[in-house]
């Protein structure tokens, strides 16, 4: 790992160069001031999706999901607990399908829910289906090895 780290920031999506020694020290945007990290998903959409999936040095997890869909529905709370557990290590994200189709279809996404694991650009794992707030973090953690 780097000593500095490129982190989009998930209110204005401003490329930060973070310390990696500050990761855990609540930053804040350079840019817009707020905190980089929230404990929560950033909601992301065609025009940002591309930004902190390609420009953050952390890898993202994203929940491509749909509003319709009651098993996305569940997973949901779950995601926001995995969001604690793995920030700032992971950056989590959620593509909404039924509103991002552009996504969902340039991603291959045939079901939802779907998890997709991203780093250094490159989708590195997948996983579809709705999963507990532990078992998210030991799919992560089993693909960061
Ligand atoms: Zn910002």
């Amino acid at each position: 790992m780097s000593d500095t780290l490129n982190i989009v920031c998930p209110h204005c999506h401003a490329v930060n160069r973070v310390p990696a020694a500050r990761l855990a020290q609540e930053p804040n945007c350079g840019k817009c001031h707020q905190p980089l990290f929230t404990a929560h998903p950033v909601a992301l959409t065609a025009t940002t999706f591309a930004k902190h999936v390609e420009r953050s040095d952390i890898p993202v997890l994203v929940d491509f999901w749909a509003p319709w869909c009651g098993p996305c529905k569940m997973m949901a709370p779950q995601f926001e607990q995995a969001a604690r557990l793995l920030e700032p290590r992971v950056r989590l994200a959620k593509v909404d399908t039924e509103a991002e189709q552009v996504l969902g279809a340039q991603y291959g996404i045939r079901s939802i829910p779907t998890l997709a694991l991203f780093s250094g650009g490159r989708e590195i794992a997948r996983q579809p289906g709705a999963m507990g707030a532990q078992d998210i973090v030991r799919w992560v953690q089993s693909h960061l090895r």
